[in-house]
């Protein structure tokens, strides 16, 4: 049996509400508009 319901892990940007998916990108974000970015969880169905 495979699990349906797959869960992923995300980085948000909760001032630009932008997330990202590549840890790179995130990184970059993070370092040119100084803004903290979260590892939040996603459910994708
Ligand atoms: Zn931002």
């Amino acid at each position: 049996m495979h699990n349906l319901c797959m869960s992923d892990l995300i980085w948000k940007c909760f001032r630009c509400n932008l997330s990202f998916k590549d840890d790179n990108l995130a990184g970059i974000h993070k370092k040119i508009s100084n803004h903290s970015v979260t590892k939040v969880k996603t459910v994708v169905a």
